[in-house]
């Protein structure tokens, strides 16, 4: 009892205090205004809604070219009309491929057909649905029919080739066998190809999302035997995503088409991907020597790597069709700035039924919306343009979006201030990922969402989680001391891609999770059951979910100066900096450090001849880098966020007319842009970001300062230097821009 009049006390002062601080970007009395317009909103999302939106959208699969697919995108429209908002459905014809044979067979030691299946399961309603259901494979893996001894290549990154060759292993010819996992799927298939295999298959290891987790399904919410991650392999980290027929500009009808043969982002050679269930026969097969002990997975076998005795025979053929995709737009005009824009999105389309991805986010998108409507009839008016999209074709590799971002770019970099995105959600603790001019306002959005189990903000859970998760004292130090909770980088795998990369819009990523673990991911079993035995079961998170994104973009729309703010942005340009000094520093150490081990003969004598490994090459320690224009601009944007930090708070009492409002609002929209370069990333144009990037070899995976970054880890030293020089004369410009817009309020407040 004395504990609960301790938390009420507690409560009461935050909340007073809280009420005192004015919102980034608002005067005190509209801080008030917009307090109430919250409150009100954060009132409305119903997770009985979310529940009946998420039985509706999952009732069936619905990927894209589907009939359900169709059918989503109008019952979503007709919601969006219902509640008043005004919108429309706008298509692109891509190219979607689908399988027409898929044949995975050992013909050597012994014969084994892989069944290459998921099962109905008669407790789960929707899994059933047989001939509506994608079979499982890769979308964007080229047709092929191949035979070839088989290898175990772990996760299949670039490393474990490394480790194969000190095994004196070479893929070359080979098929290889590769875990899902601690990359981007599509990353596996291109790697193995550069190091000449001829053919890839992907499977789920149990140790990963299987039995070594927990139950599996229906038991539990794990990866059963027979379950199949789907997923495209479309390679476009270095190439971009969206349509492979259409790169940089919208599909649109009259769009003119790279041939198949043409387009750069299919794979190099076919990959399948399979249960662990078809797997076992064939990595119990292989000799050779024993896998490293990290490489090992949980089925009851001894992992050896091959190659062979195990040979097997791939064949996959594929309908290369068009396929249209609906994105359905919805908006909501400004009152004052309506040339403004917020806009925010999450996928309708899924691989299967696909409750989890992407209709648990894709219901909280619906409940704003409705709630939105709701407070425009009470008299509610954004200052901005909020533009709400419901994308289609994310699965096979963000086509919804990009088309949608390719076709509109010049309107999008002219007016788009932010764009939000949610792919899904689950339960546990607010994620947040984005650009980091966005970063306090996040940290100010989370402390007032209320979270639905401990009833703390979800801000200080969140905060107290990563305390739980810090590695060392530093990390503990900095979480309990810096205002602001770090936010991460985006990399892609998600709809904010070409928003983000390659028209430099100031982008969030958010969602709730890491007490909803799963192995259903892009499997049959990604529906209304599971979600409803195994993950947000009372939608509470849904809703929470609504309130979080909601009450983002309503700050986004309402402020009077647009939310940025640079201190956190120039703090983490200046850890940037340091992490690529040190990342250079350790190359070089460690490659002094192998050469020296060769010249005492170490790989030599520590031989165990019955385990007989190759030692590594020698190389040539790294060079040292100038790294002094990236300080100098890193810091010359810390004096400009500096500058900017104050007139901003002084504005607060004495605010501009609006005039200096508008033109200082359309200088913010831009502060983003300038971190792009028309260039391109090297070897990748489509990617204009300079800061932040997918990895060439991680894929979602983020690169921050990718060209700087992957020149050094790629040994491109030259070219690192060069483009230290790049990324900093884009700090300078952003700086200049910061400069600019403190000094339009400096003005504006003599
Ligand atoms: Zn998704």
């Amino acid at each position: 009892m004395r504990n609960l009049v301790a938390v009420v006390l507690i409560l009461t002062f935050n909340l007073s205090a809280a009420a005192q601080a004015a919102f980034t970007g608002f005067t005190a009395a509209s801080t008030q205004t917009e307090r109430d317009w919250e409150t009100k909103f954060r009132a409305i999302p119903s997770p009985d809604n979310q529940r009946e939106y998420m039985r509706r959208l999952s009732a069936r699969p619905h990927h894209v070219g589907s009939a359900y697919d169709k059918d989503n995108a109008q019952w979503i429209l007709a919601r969006f009309k219902e509640w008043g908002l005004d919108a429309h459905i706008e298509t692109f014809d891509v190219l979607f491929p689908t399988p027409k044979i898929r044949i995975l067979e050992m013909i050597e030691p012994t014969k084994f057909a892989a069944k290459l299946d998921e099962p109905a399961i008669a407790i789960d309603p929707t899994s059933n649905q047989k001939s509506e259901q994608l079979p499982t494979y890769n979308a964007y893996s080229i047709d092929g029919d191949v035979t070839a001894p088989l290898v175990f290549v772990n996760y299949g990154l670039p490393k474990d080739y490394e480790d194969l060759d000190r095994l004196g292993i070479s893929v070359k010819g080979a098929i290889v066998i590769a875990k899902y996992g601690n990359s981007w799927r599509g990353i596996k298939p291109k790697v193995a190809a550069e190091h000449g295999a001829i053919g890839c298959l992907i499977y789920s290891d149990p140790a990963d999302d299987g039995y070594f987790v927990d139950d599996v399904f229906p038991q539990g919410p794990m990866r059963n035997p027979n379950g199949v991650q789907r997923g495209s392999v479309m390679d476009f980290p270095s190439s971009n995503p969206g349509d492979p027929l259409t790169p940089g500009i919208g599909a649109t009808p009259g769009a003119k088409r790279l041939t198949i043969k043409e387009a750069q982002s299919i794979s190099k050679i076919p990959v399948l991907p399979i249960s662990y269930g078809d797997a076992q026969p064939l990595l119990a097969a292989l000799k050779g020597p024993m896998a490293p002990e990290s490489w090992r997975g949980a089925l009851a076998i001894p992992y050896h790597v091959g190659p062979g005795p195990a040979k097997v025979h791939l064949k996959l053929e594929f309908n290369w069709d068009l396929k249209p995709v609906n994105d359905i737009i919805a908006k909501i005009p400004g009152s004052t700035e309506p040339d403004q824009w917020i806009v925010r999105g999450n996928h309708h389309d899924a691989w299967v039924n696909g409750a989890e991805d992407p209709i648990s986010g894709q219901m909280a998108l619906l409940e704003e919306a409705r709630a939105f409507g709701e407070l425009l009839k009470q008299g509610w008016k954004p200052r901005r343009t909020i533009i709400y999209c419901a994308w289609d074709g994310e699965e096979p590799m963000l086509l919804g979006s990009t088309e949608w971002a390719e076709a509109h770019a010049d309107e999008l970099r002219q007016h788009a201030a932010v764009y939000i995105n949610t792919d899904g959600n689950g339960r546990g603790y607010l994620g947040m990922g984005g650009s980091h001019s966005l970063e306090h306002l996040m940290n100010e959005v989370a402390r007032d969402i209320e979270d639905p189990e401990s009833k703390v903000s979800v801000w200080k859970r969140e905060q107290l989680h990563e305390i739980r998760e810090a590695k060392s004292a530093d990390d503990r130090q900095e979480l309990r001391s810096r205002a602001d909770l770090r936010m991460d980088p985006l990399g892609s795998g998600t709809d904010y891609t070409a928003f983000l990369d390659h028209l430099g819009i100031a982008s969030l990523n958010l969602e709730y999770s890491g007490e909803d673990a799963g192995g259903i991911y892009h499997s049959i079993y990604d529906d209304f059951y599971w979600y409803t035995h195994f993950s947000d079961t009372t939608f509470v998170y849904g809703r929470a979910l609504s309130q979080t994104v909601g009450t983002t973009v309503m700050r986004l729309a309402d402020a009077e100066v647009l939310p940025f703010e640079f201190t956190d942005l120039a703090d983490t340009v200046q850890k940037y900096t340091k992490e690529l000094e040190k990342l250079l520093k350790d190359k070089q150490d460690e490659i002094s450090e192998r050469n020296r081990e060769l010249d005492e003969g170490l790989f030599r004598a520590t031989l165990d001849p019955r385990r007989p490994t190759v030692a590594p090459p020698r190389e040539d320690v790294p060079p040292f880098l100038n790294f002094a224009p990236m300080h100098n601009a890193a810091d010359a944007l810390t004096r400009a966020a500096q500058r900017y930090d104050k007139t901003l708070a002084n504005a607060q009492a004495h605010p501009p007319n609006s005039a200096t409002l508008q033109s200082l609002n359309e200088q913010l929209i831009q502060s983003e842009r300038r971190f792009t370069d028309d260039a391109g990333l090297p070897r990748r144009p489509w990617y204009k970001h300079l800061l932040y990037g997918p990895g060439v070899y991680t894929g979602y995976a983020p690169k921050t300062v990718p060209g700087v970054r992957e020149a050094i880890e790629q040994k491109r030293y030259t070219e690192a230097d060069q483009e230290i020089v790049r990324v900093a004369k884009a700090i300078q410009d952003e700086a200049a821009l910061v400069n600019a817009a403190a000094e339009q309020l400096e003005k504006a407040g003599q």
